[in-house]
């Protein structure tokens, strides 16, 4: 029998598109050992450490010792254990809203969450750029589904326009944007929600720990109320841990029990992990110098990085999309930092658009200063074999 599966990977090698899983064969925040070779991983979105955090390794073991491992079945079931509801207790505190909802996954949250908001005669508005979970969850919503220029207010206002008659609309948008570590302009988003009464969701994936004074998210960071927005997260990235949530009113969060697939129809996560995240959670709340170190630690490396002459997005958050010309120029200088002992992935379609190819480089409060040094150099080395500065 021919192999279907060959021709479309050589199809995708040709075009410096084909995707292939690295083995981490283990890892600290000084090396990773990426398939034999010692490297400074620089593309984890353990933004403030927590993942490999003492007190939160045993925060998850000593739940082990009394839970066991896995959850045994759905949180509907007899999943819901007690390290579930301590952590939405203390997400919704954090978050200063009336309740939490946590899933299994971030991916999970999102497509769980927009068919059970959005079933019917609703009008969704998502920005380009939302990340793969919230379009799909915009596809399984079955209802109208457009899309508007990213950041771009005045196309959002025209699509706002072309509302049917007291039709509900959501708009769906980021707070910190996964792959162009640029903000949503919330501010003004959230004045279109007054001036055409849509909701709003965003999902704060990766400004969740990282914006704001207090660590609380992109709507601290703009000063909106927790009311503004219906928000979403996920654990896995500033908190450390894994699995999504939801917070908002106790009567969101009751809905989306009754009626979200992805919390019902899947076993909840290992209360370990609730344990786990509980713990995160209230060291992010506990040692704010750990936001204000990996802010200082982005700030060396954007400036460091731009007087060699390379260029950005828009960003403003720890993701460093470093633009490059092609998927090919994009594998090339993430071979030859591999090759100088620092890792950071070439960024292709189709996760972005075809002429913005990028490395997505992203710090975290412990890299430290001899860190940034040689990731400076590596790419000082690199980019000048490879004619790029
Ligand atoms: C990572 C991410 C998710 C998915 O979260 P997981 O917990 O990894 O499934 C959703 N949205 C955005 C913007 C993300 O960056």
């Amino acid at each position: 029998m021919p192999d279907k599966f060959q021709h479309a990977l050589e199809q995708l090698e040709l075009q410096s598109l084909h995707r292939q899983l690295r083995v981490v064969d283990s890892t600290s925040t000084d090396r990773t050992f990426i398939q034999g070779q010692s490297v400074l991983l620089m593309a984890s979105n353990n933004y403030l450490g927590l993942a490999t955090h003492p007190t939160v390794k045993n925060a998850a073991i000593a739940a082990i010792a009394e839970w066991g491992v896995g959850s045994g079945a759905s949180r509907l079931i007899s999943g819901s254990t007690a390290p579930h509801h301590s952590l939405e207790d203390c997400l919704a505190s954090f978050k200063c809203t009336e309740a939490a909802l946590t899933f299994g996954s971030g991916y999970m949250a999102n497509i769980g969450l927009l068919p059970s908001l959005m079933k019917g005669n609703g009008l969704i508005l998502a920005d380009r750029l939302c990340h793969a979970s919230l379009i799909d969850g915009c596809r399984l919503a079955k209802t109208d589904f457009r899309v508007f220029r990213h950041n771009d207010l005045a196309h959002l206002q025209q699509l706002l326009a072309t509302r049917k008659r007291a039709q509900p609309i959501l708009i769906v948008t980021e707070g910190v944007f996964s792959m162009d570590g640029d903000l949503a302009p919330l501010d003004e988003i959230h004045q279109l929600t007054q001036d055409y009464e849509a909701d709003l969701l965003i999902d704060d994936a990766h400004g969740t720990g990282v914006m704001g004074p207090n660590g609380r998210g992109t709507l601290e960071h703009f000063g909106l109320a927790p009311e503004s927005a219906y928000q979403m997260g996920t654990l896995s990235k500033a908190i450390g841990t894994s699995g999504g949530y939801i917070v908002g009113s106790q009567s969101l969060k009751e809905f989306l029990i009754n009626t979200a697939r992805s919390l019902m129809y899947t076993t909840a996560p290992p209360p370990a992990i609730a344990a786990a995240a509980t713990a995160a959670l209230t060291i992010i709340q506990q040692e704010p110098e750990r936001r204000t170190r990996l802010w200082q630690n982005r700030e060396r490396l954007f400036t460091g990085l731009t007087s060699m002459g390379y260029t950005f997005t828009d960003t403003q958050s720890p993701i460093l999309p470093v633009l490059m010309k092609n998927a090919q120029q994009a594998m090339e200088m993430s071979d030859s930092l591999f090759k100088l002992g620092v890792y950071v992935p070439a960024i292709r379609p189709p996760t972005v658009p075809k002429e913005s190819c990028r490395l997505r480089l992203t710090v975290t409060s412990e890299t430290t200063l001899s860190q940034t040094e040689n990731v400076l150099t590596a790419f000082r080395t690199a980019g000048k074999a490879l004619h790029l500065i």
